[in-house]
Protein backbone atom coordinates (compact mmCIF):
# COMPACT_ATOMS: atom_id res chain seq x y z
CA UNK A 1 0.00 0.00 0.00
CA UNK A 2 1.21 3.44 -0.96
CA UNK A 3 1.43 6.89 1.40
CA UNK A 4 -1.41 8.35 -0.76
CA UNK A 5 -3.39 4.54 -0.21
CA UNK A 6 -2.59 4.75 3.01
CA UNK A 7 -4.10 8.24 3.91
CA UNK A 8 -7.20 7.78 2.52
CA UNK A 9 -7.70 4.54 4.70
CA UNK A 10 -6.66 6.42 7.71
CA UNK A 11 -9.62 9.66 6.54
CA UNK A 12 -12.10 6.49 5.53
CA UNK A 13 -11.79 5.40 9.53
CA UNK A 14 -12.03 8.55 10.88
CA UNK A 15 -15.07 9.76 8.94
CA UNK A 16 -16.42 6.35 9.03
CA UNK A 17 -20.28 6.38 8.08
CA UNK A 18 -20.56 10.23 7.62
CA UNK A 19 -18.40 10.01 4.37
CA UNK A 20 -20.03 8.19 1.39
CA UNK A 21 -17.50 7.13 -1.60
CA UNK A 22 -19.64 5.88 -4.58
CA UNK A 23 -17.63 5.18 -7.43
CA UNK A 24 -18.81 4.18 -11.11
CA UNK A 25 -18.09 0.80 -12.77
CA UNK A 26 -15.75 2.47 -15.45
CA UNK A 27 -13.35 4.12 -12.61
CA UNK A 28 -10.03 2.93 -12.19
CA UNK A 29 -9.45 -0.06 -9.45
CA UNK A 30 -7.35 2.14 -8.00
CA UNK A 31 -10.01 4.55 -7.26
CA UNK A 32 -12.87 1.17 -6.54
CA UNK A 33 -10.24 -0.14 -3.79
CA UNK A 34 -11.43 2.84 -1.98
CA UNK A 35 -14.85 3.49 -3.15
CA UNK A 36 -18.19 2.12 -0.22
CA UNK A 37 -20.35 1.14 -3.31
CA UNK A 38 -19.51 0.69 -7.52
CA UNK A 39 -22.28 0.33 -9.65
CA UNK A 40 -23.79 2.03 -12.91
CA UNK A 41 -25.13 5.30 -12.63
CA UNK A 42 -28.53 4.79 -11.41
CA UNK A 43 -27.61 1.86 -8.79
CA UNK A 44 -25.44 4.36 -7.42
CA UNK A 45 -27.88 7.45 -7.16
CA UNK A 46 -30.05 4.63 -5.58
CA UNK A 47 -27.28 3.53 -3.14
CA UNK A 48 -26.49 7.35 -2.42
CA UNK A 49 -29.98 8.11 -1.68
CA UNK A 50 -30.29 5.48 1.00
CA UNK A 51 -26.86 6.71 2.65
CA UNK A 52 -29.29 9.31 4.91
CA UNK A 53 -26.43 9.35 7.86
CA UNK A 54 -24.05 10.26 5.43
CA UNK A 55 -23.04 13.95 6.05
CA UNK A 56 -20.49 13.69 2.83
CA UNK A 57 -20.45 12.13 -0.26
CA UNK A 58 -17.47 12.07 -2.47
CA UNK A 59 -19.09 10.99 -5.93
CA UNK A 60 -16.38 9.13 -7.99
CA UNK A 61 -17.03 9.76 -11.07
CA UNK A 62 -18.95 12.57 -13.81
CA UNK A 63 -20.73 15.08 -13.22
CA UNK A 64 -24.07 14.38 -13.53
CA UNK A 65 -23.82 11.92 -11.19
CA UNK A 66 -22.70 14.25 -8.78
CA UNK A 67 -25.60 16.12 -9.55
CA UNK A 68 -28.14 13.39 -9.34
CA UNK A 69 -26.82 12.37 -5.80
CA UNK A 70 -27.08 16.40 -4.90
CA UNK A 71 -30.84 16.42 -6.07
CA UNK A 72 -31.58 13.17 -4.29
CA UNK A 73 -29.53 14.21 -1.01
CA UNK A 74 -31.94 14.55 2.22
CA UNK A 75 -31.09 17.93 4.11
CA UNK A 76 -27.69 17.85 5.93
CA UNK A 77 -25.53 16.15 3.06
CA UNK A 78 -23.29 17.55 0.62
CA UNK A 79 -21.95 16.28 -2.48
CA UNK A 80 -18.29 16.39 -3.87
CA UNK A 81 -16.42 15.35 -6.91
CA UNK A 82 -12.23 14.73 -6.25
CA UNK A 83 -12.13 16.43 -9.78
CA UNK A 84 -14.72 18.90 -10.41
CA UNK A 85 -13.79 19.31 -14.12
CA UNK A 86 -14.45 15.02 -14.96
CA UNK A 87 -17.76 16.41 -17.25
CA UNK A 88 -19.97 14.35 -19.71
CA UNK A 89 -19.21 15.09 -23.20
CA UNK A 90 -22.33 13.64 -24.38
CA UNK A 91 -25.00 15.27 -21.36
CA UNK A 92 -22.89 18.97 -22.31
CA UNK A 93 -24.63 18.00 -25.94
CA UNK A 94 -27.95 19.07 -24.83
CA UNK A 95 -28.62 22.59 -22.73
CA UNK A 96 -31.90 23.52 -21.30
CA UNK A 97 -32.03 26.70 -24.17
CA UNK A 98 -31.47 24.24 -26.94
CA UNK A 99 -34.36 21.84 -25.01
CA UNK A 100 -36.79 24.40 -25.25
CA UNK A 101 -36.34 25.86 -28.47
CA UNK A 102 -37.08 22.14 -29.62
CA UNK A 103 -39.94 21.63 -27.74
CA UNK A 104 -40.83 25.05 -29.71
CA UNK A 105 -40.15 22.96 -32.79
CA UNK A 106 -42.40 20.26 -31.86
CA UNK A 107 -45.36 22.49 -30.79
CA UNK A 108 -46.79 23.37 -34.22
CA UNK A 109 -47.25 19.33 -35.12
CA UNK A 110 -47.01 17.30 -31.91
CA UNK A 111 -49.24 19.79 -30.58
CA UNK A 112 -49.61 18.83 -26.55
CA UNK A 113 -49.12 14.73 -27.42
CA UNK A 114 -45.72 14.20 -25.98
CA UNK A 115 -43.51 13.61 -23.18
CA UNK A 116 -39.68 13.98 -23.19
CA UNK A 117 -37.61 10.87 -21.59
CA UNK A 118 -34.41 11.99 -20.66
CA UNK A 119 -31.35 9.81 -20.14
CA UNK A 120 -29.71 9.75 -16.36
CA UNK A 121 -26.60 10.70 -18.37
CA UNK A 122 -27.73 14.63 -18.69
CA UNK A 123 -27.43 17.40 -16.77
CA UNK A 124 -29.38 18.14 -14.22
CA UNK A 125 -31.23 21.28 -16.18
CA UNK A 126 -32.13 18.85 -18.83
CA UNK A 127 -33.95 16.51 -15.79
CA UNK A 128 -35.73 19.54 -14.44
CA UNK A 129 -36.36 20.15 -18.31
CA UNK A 130 -38.14 16.86 -18.45
CA UNK A 131 -39.47 16.81 -15.23
CA UNK A 132 -41.58 20.15 -15.36
CA UNK A 133 -43.13 18.96 -18.72
CA UNK A 134 -44.14 15.50 -17.04
CA UNK A 135 -42.08 13.33 -18.23
CA UNK A 136 -39.61 10.49 -16.93
CA UNK A 137 -35.70 9.60 -16.86
CA UNK A 138 -34.35 6.74 -17.94
CA UNK A 139 -31.33 4.19 -17.85
CA UNK A 140 -29.98 2.23 -20.85
CA UNK A 141 -31.52 -1.03 -18.99
CA UNK A 142 -34.91 0.37 -19.13
CA UNK A 143 -34.94 2.65 -21.68
CA UNK A 144 -37.62 0.25 -23.29
CA UNK A 145 -39.81 0.09 -20.33
CA UNK A 146 -39.83 3.37 -19.93
CA UNK A 147 -40.73 4.37 -24.35
CA UNK A 148 -43.50 1.55 -23.80
CA UNK A 149 -44.83 3.91 -21.03
CA UNK A 150 -45.36 6.97 -23.50
CA UNK A 151 -46.05 5.28 -26.67
CA UNK A 152 -49.02 3.58 -24.53
CA UNK A 153 -50.52 6.46 -23.42
CA UNK A 154 -51.06 7.58 -26.93
CA UNK A 155 -48.13 10.21 -26.68
CA UNK A 156 -45.33 10.59 -28.88
CA UNK A 157 -41.75 10.71 -27.14
CA UNK A 158 -38.41 13.36 -27.66
CA UNK A 159 -35.85 11.51 -26.07
CA UNK A 160 -32.37 13.33 -24.88
CA UNK A 161 -29.68 13.53 -25.15
CA UNK A 162 -28.29 10.36 -26.87
CA UNK A 163 -28.59 9.32 -30.31
CA UNK A 164 -27.75 5.89 -30.38
CA UNK A 165 -29.91 4.63 -27.23
CA UNK A 166 -32.80 6.07 -28.35
CA UNK A 167 -32.49 4.87 -32.03
CA UNK A 168 -31.54 1.20 -30.40
CA UNK A 169 -34.33 1.15 -27.72
CA UNK A 170 -36.64 2.21 -30.69
CA UNK A 171 -35.34 -0.78 -32.44
CA UNK A 172 -35.52 -3.03 -29.55
CA UNK A 173 -39.57 -1.89 -29.20
CA UNK A 174 -39.85 -2.48 -32.84
CA UNK A 175 -40.67 0.78 -33.88
CA UNK A 176 -39.93 0.53 -37.55
CA UNK A 177 -36.60 3.29 -38.79
CA UNK A 178 -39.47 5.36 -40.59
CA UNK A 179 -41.45 6.49 -37.63
CA UNK A 180 -38.29 7.51 -35.45
CA UNK A 181 -36.26 10.82 -36.77
CA UNK A 182 -33.22 12.39 -35.04
CA UNK A 183 -33.30 16.41 -34.15
CA UNK A 184 -29.70 17.84 -34.42
CA UNK A 185 -30.13 20.81 -32.44
CA UNK A 186 -27.14 22.79 -34.45
CA UNK A 187 -29.42 22.90 -37.92
CA UNK A 188 -32.09 25.38 -38.13
CA UNK A 189 -35.58 23.76 -37.48
CA UNK A 190 -33.55 20.78 -36.03
CA UNK A 191 -33.11 19.25 -39.67
CA UNK A 192 -36.28 18.36 -39.83
CA UNK A 193 -39.58 18.87 -42.11
CA UNK A 194 -42.83 19.54 -40.68
CA UNK A 195 -43.48 15.54 -42.62
CA UNK A 196 -40.91 14.26 -41.14
CA UNK A 197 -42.12 15.08 -37.74
CA UNK A 198 -45.35 13.88 -38.56
CA UNK A 199 -44.69 10.75 -39.45
CA UNK A 200 -42.29 10.02 -36.29
CA UNK A 201 -43.27 8.38 -32.87
CA UNK A 202 -39.73 9.28 -31.65
CA UNK A 203 -37.37 11.98 -32.05
CA UNK A 204 -34.08 11.43 -30.81
CA UNK A 205 -31.31 14.41 -29.88
CA UNK A 206 -28.18 14.32 -31.80
CA UNK A 207 -26.04 13.40 -29.46
CA UNK A 208 -23.68 10.77 -28.07
CA UNK A 209 -21.35 9.42 -26.30
CA UNK A 210 -17.74 9.09 -27.89
CA UNK A 211 -16.39 6.04 -25.83
CA UNK A 212 -18.94 3.84 -27.06
CA UNK A 213 -19.75 5.64 -30.49
CA UNK A 214 -16.17 4.39 -31.34
CA UNK A 215 -16.91 0.85 -32.34
CA UNK A 216 -17.95 0.38 -35.69
CA UNK A 217 -19.18 -2.82 -37.45
CA UNK A 218 -15.14 -3.58 -38.66
CA UNK A 219 -14.65 -3.52 -34.85
CA UNK A 220 -17.35 -6.58 -34.97
CA UNK A 221 -15.79 -8.30 -38.22
CA UNK A 222 -12.67 -8.08 -36.99
CA UNK A 223 -13.54 -9.44 -33.47
CA UNK A 224 -15.37 -12.51 -35.24
CA UNK A 225 -12.46 -12.90 -37.59
CA UNK A 226 -9.80 -13.37 -34.63
CA UNK A 227 -11.90 -14.67 -32.05
CA UNK A 228 -14.27 -17.26 -33.91
CA UNK A 229 -15.60 -18.84 -30.96
CA UNK A 230 -16.21 -15.12 -29.15
CA UNK A 231 -19.63 -13.86 -28.05
CA UNK A 232 -19.77 -9.99 -28.71
CA UNK A 233 -21.46 -7.96 -26.41
CA UNK A 234 -21.83 -3.95 -26.38
CA UNK A 235 -23.32 -1.28 -24.96
CA UNK A 236 -26.76 0.36 -26.81
CA UNK A 237 -24.82 3.36 -26.50
CA UNK A 238 -22.65 2.32 -29.53
CA UNK A 239 -24.21 2.36 -33.17
CA UNK A 240 -27.24 0.58 -34.30
CA UNK A 241 -25.32 -1.02 -37.19
CA UNK A 242 -22.75 -2.13 -34.78
CA UNK A 243 -25.18 -3.80 -31.73
CA UNK A 244 -27.54 -5.34 -34.96
CA UNK A 245 -24.23 -7.50 -35.31
CA UNK A 246 -23.38 -8.71 -31.58
CA UNK A 247 -24.68 -11.23 -29.79
CA UNK A 248 -25.95 -9.40 -27.24
CA UNK A 249 -26.06 -5.83 -25.64
CA UNK A 250 -27.28 -4.19 -22.86
CA UNK A 251 -26.55 -1.64 -20.06
CA UNK A 252 -23.28 -2.03 -17.91
CA UNK A 253 -24.85 -3.73 -15.58
CA UNK A 254 -26.13 -6.72 -17.81
CA UNK A 255 -22.79 -6.72 -19.74
CA UNK A 256 -21.49 -7.50 -16.31
CA UNK A 257 -23.69 -9.91 -15.35
CA UNK A 258 -23.75 -11.36 -18.94
CA UNK A 259 -19.87 -12.05 -18.23
CA UNK A 260 -20.45 -13.29 -14.45
CA UNK A 261 -22.87 -16.11 -15.87
CA UNK A 262 -21.13 -17.58 -19.15
CA UNK A 263 -19.95 -20.48 -18.84
CA UNK A 264 -16.38 -21.41 -18.26
CA UNK A 265 -14.26 -21.47 -20.90
CA UNK A 266 -16.12 -19.07 -22.84
CA UNK A 267 -14.60 -16.21 -24.65
CA UNK A 268 -16.16 -12.85 -24.97
CA UNK A 269 -15.39 -9.61 -26.66
CA UNK A 270 -16.77 -6.37 -25.27
CA UNK A 271 -18.03 -3.36 -26.28
CA UNK A 272 -17.80 -0.27 -23.41
CA UNK A 273 -15.95 1.31 -21.44
CA UNK A 274 -11.81 0.14 -21.29
CA UNK A 275 -11.21 0.34 -17.96
CA UNK A 276 -14.22 -2.32 -17.05
CA UNK A 277 -13.45 -4.68 -19.67
CA UNK A 278 -9.51 -5.07 -18.37
CA UNK A 279 -11.24 -5.31 -14.97
CA UNK A 280 -13.53 -7.80 -15.83
CA UNK A 281 -10.47 -10.00 -17.81
CA UNK A 282 -8.20 -9.63 -14.58
CA UNK A 283 -11.88 -11.06 -12.49
CA UNK A 284 -12.41 -13.63 -14.77
CA UNK A 285 -8.90 -14.50 -15.84
CA UNK A 286 -8.60 -18.33 -16.05
CA UNK A 287 -11.75 -19.15 -16.39
CA UNK A 288 -13.51 -16.84 -19.30
CA UNK A 289 -10.86 -14.99 -22.27
CA UNK A 290 -12.05 -11.77 -22.25
CA UNK A 291 -11.60 -8.91 -24.89
CA UNK A 292 -11.95 -5.14 -25.78
CA UNK A 293 -14.14 -5.02 -29.16
CA UNK A 294 -11.86 -2.10 -29.21
CA UNK A 295 -9.73 -0.36 -26.16
CA UNK A 296 -12.11 2.85 -25.96
CA UNK A 297 -11.61 4.87 -22.84
CA UNK A 298 -13.12 7.68 -21.32
CA UNK A 299 -10.44 10.86 -20.55
CA UNK A 300 -13.35 12.57 -18.18
CA UNK A 301 -13.70 9.18 -15.74
CA UNK A 302 -10.36 8.94 -15.75
CA UNK A 303 -9.85 12.62 -13.51
CA UNK A 304 -10.70 11.11 -10.54
CA UNK A 305 -7.11 9.74 -9.31
CA UNK A 306 -6.13 8.61 -5.75
CA UNK A 307 -4.57 12.25 -5.46
CA UNK A 308 -7.56 14.14 -6.30
CA UNK A 309 -9.86 11.61 -3.78
CA UNK A 310 -6.87 12.61 -1.06
CA UNK A 311 -7.08 15.94 -1.76
CA UNK A 312 -10.79 16.41 -1.59
CA UNK A 313 -10.70 14.58 1.73
CA UNK A 314 -8.16 16.31 3.75
CA UNK A 315 -9.78 19.94 2.66
CA UNK A 316 -13.01 19.62 1.22
CA UNK A 317 -12.39 22.61 -1.19
CA UNK A 318 -15.58 24.80 -1.93
CA UNK A 319 -14.76 24.14 -5.70
CA UNK A 320 -15.08 20.64 -5.79
CA UNK A 321 -18.76 20.80 -4.20
CA UNK A 322 -21.79 19.93 -6.46
CA UNK A 323 -24.33 22.00 -5.68
CA UNK A 324 -28.06 21.86 -7.83
CA UNK A 325 -30.16 24.96 -6.94
CA UNK A 326 -33.16 23.94 -5.26
CA UNK A 327 -35.46 24.84 -8.02
CA UNK A 328 -33.71 22.87 -10.75
CA UNK A 329 -33.22 20.04 -8.17
CA UNK A 330 -37.30 19.87 -7.56
CA UNK A 331 -38.05 19.49 -11.34
CA UNK A 332 -35.24 17.37 -11.82
CA UNK A 333 -36.37 15.05 -9.23
CA UNK A 334 -39.69 14.93 -10.46
CA UNK A 335 -38.28 12.86 -13.43
CA UNK A 336 -36.14 10.35 -11.61
CA UNK A 337 -39.32 9.61 -9.26
CA UNK A 338 -41.36 9.06 -11.70
CA UNK A 339 -39.23 6.37 -13.71
CA UNK A 340 -39.06 4.92 -10.12
CA UNK A 341 -42.70 4.14 -10.44
CA UNK A 342 -42.57 2.50 -13.99
S1 LIG B 1 -18.42 7.06 -20.86
FE1 LIG B 1 -19.62 8.33 -22.29
S2 LIG B 1 -21.54 8.75 -21.20
FE2 LIG B 1 -20.03 8.04 -19.67
S3 LIG B 1 -19.09 9.93 -18.91
FE3 LIG B 1 -17.75 9.21 -20.57
S4 LIG B 1 -18.57 10.32 -22.36
FE4 LIG B 1 -20.14 10.48 -20.80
Amino acid sequence: MNTVERAIDRLRQEWGARLFIPAHYYQDSAILRHADATGDSLELSRRTAAQRGAEKIVFCGVRFMAETADILKVPGQSVYMPDPAAGCPMADMATDSQAEACAKRLAPVWKGDWLPVVYVNSSAAIKAFCGRRGGSACTSSNAVRVFKWVLDSGKRILFLPDEHLGVNAAHDLGLPDSQVAVYDPLKPEGGLTDKALAGAKIVVWKGYCHVHRAFTAEHVLHARARHPAARVIVHPEAPKDVVRMCDFHGSTTQLIDYVRQAPDGSEIAIGTENHLVQRLAEEHAGRLSIHPLFPSTCPDMARTTPETLLAVLETWPAANRVQVSPELAAEARLCLARMLTL
